[in-house]
């Protein structure tokens, strides 16, 4: 059963039972009420008639009483009105005078009526004069009558309103069970297209309701799930290039030094080892990225902390890049407060400030500035990488700290190695994992500030951390 249909089925049958329980409920209120009526009716009757007893009983005015007595009589459902004396003499009734006000008949009122027909008694004291009674003896099958002959009018009326309720309701239903199933079924569509790999599929369903910002998770999702699969090609074909350049180079200067060897050209021989023992660190270098970067992942990463001085890290690290600076051309210093010390895993710490300073000198132009520095503010020891180089738009500030995140046009005027998107992922991990935390301060055209701020030398507060 599809679900157009089972919405369908499901809203008509709450029509149905809601247009049932309303009909039921008007059905025996209305009956109550017609009940309550008759009764405050009676009441009203034998209250007017025992006046008219009193009148007459007072003024001893005897067919005055029987003449009240035979018009109550002549009421729907009343089989006779009695006036009694203090001794239950009947005075007056509606079948005519049966003796004089002084001595009355010692009649009884009836309990029976004629051929079994139930009667019941309404007696009310006349006022003024002690003991005199008012009755009035009442047909209950006329009253049963009278109500049922009521309520079967009211059952007509009540199929007609209903069964014109139902007509629209069952309209009604469909048309909410249609609107209802449409945008399921958009959705439906959507996850389709989504299982069958168009990323590119939206829903773009425009609602205020549930199913509205059901929609739009979806939309949302599929735009995720396709910046994923981009990020998935981009990172195929970096890894694909940062494996090809260095193999090839190894490739190619193995042959030379097979020839070389051959030719007994040992410098020459010398120089292609060193360019295949570059490559093959380059090599082992990207290999150990992704390493760690699973490992800070599945946390397995055991931290082996000891007390350094900050500014031992960044002078360490400025001399590690020395060299490069010098063959690129770029000003690289470290500063910063002696005093300052940090309980943290100094390799570790020493490969978040490589991968600053690499990614600082990939983009900063020759002529540039590099800085490090170790400097305390309040509670905190920050690290801080520096550059002159292009800067980092706001709009990417907050995702190159993501696994493979890189900004696409500034890695495409790279002329060497484009890189991977994993070094700031790493570096972050490795902050975190000491409970410090890592940002970047940039501006377009002016340069970037990596900052890594670790708790102060306090053992307890970095023990704990
Ligand atoms: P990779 O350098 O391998 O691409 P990273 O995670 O180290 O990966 O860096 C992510 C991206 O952040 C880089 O591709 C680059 O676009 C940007 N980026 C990082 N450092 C800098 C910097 N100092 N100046 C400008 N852009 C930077």
């Amino acid at each position: 059963m599809t679900l157009r249909v089972r919405l369908g089925l499901l809203s008509v049958s709450l029509v149905m039972g809601t247009l049932g329980a309303a009909a039921f409920a008007v059905y025996v209120s209305e009956g109550a009420h017609l009940v309550r009526e008759a009764e405050r009716g009676r009441s009203a009757l034998l209250a007017s008639f025992a006046q008219s007893c009193r009148d007459a009983i007072l003024v001893q005015d005897e067919m005055a009483a029987v003449n009240a007595a035979v018009a109550v009589a002549k009421v729907s459902g009343v089989r006779g009105a009695y006036c009694l004396d203090k001794n239950n003499r009947v005075i007056a009734h509606s079948d005519g005078i049966r003796g004089k006000l002084s001595e009355g008949s010692k009649e009884a009122v009836p309990n029976r009526g004629s051929r079994g027909e139930r009667l019941s008694r309404l007696t009310r004291s006349v006022e003024g004069v002690a003991g005199a009674k008012a009755t009035i003896v009442f047909s209950e099958d006329v009253l049963a009558a009278g109500i049922r002959e009521s309520l079967q009018g009211l059952m007509k009326r009540l199929s007609l309103v209903l069964s014109g309720a139902l007509i629209l309701g069952i309209m009604g239903s469909i048309v909410l069970a249609q609107s209802l199933a449409r945008p399921i079924l958009r959705i439906l569509k959507g996850t389709q297209a989504l299982a069958e790999g168009r990323l590119d599929h939206r829903i773009q369903m425009r609602r205020r309701d549930e199913l509205g910002q059901l929609a739009e998770g979806f939309d949302a999702m599929a735009v995720k799930l396709g910046e994923v699969d981009k990020m998935k090609d981009d990172f195929v074909s970096n890894v694909t290039h940062e494996l090809r350049s260095p193999l090839g180079a190894i490739e190619s200067y193995a042959n030379m030094i097979a020839e070389d060897a051959r030719a007994g050209n040992l410098a020459e021989v010398m120089e292609s080892v060193n360019v295949v023992r570059n490559n093959t660190t380059r090599l082992s270098r990207f290999i150990n990225n992704i390493l760690d970067l699973a490992k800070i992942e599945t946390r397995t990463d055991g931290l082996r902390r000891e007390r350094v001085r900050g500014l031992t890290l960044v002078q360490e690290t400025q001399s590690f890049f020395a060299a490069k600076a010098r063959e690129k051309g770029i000003w690289l210093e470290a500063q910063g407060d002696p005093r300052l010390e940090l309980w943290v895993d100094p390799d570790k710490l020493q490969q978040v400030l490589t991968n600053l300073v690499s990614n600082a000198f990939k983009f900063t132009p020759e002529g540039g500035r590099i800085t490090l520095s170790a400097v305390q503010e309040g509670d905190r020891v920050l690290l801080k990488v520096e550059d002159t180089g292009p800067g980092i738009a706001p709009k990417d500030v907050g995702r190159i700290f993501n696994r493979f995140e890189q900004v696409r046009e500034r890695v495409e005027q790279l002329e060497g190695p484009k890189g991977t998107g994993l070094g700031l992922a790493i570096a972050k991990g490795l902050v975190e994992a000491h409970g410090g935390k890592i940002d970047v301060h940039s501006e377009i055209g002016r340069g970037s500030v990596f900052c890594v701020s670790l708790p102060v030398n306090n053992e307890g507060l970095c023990k704990s951390s």
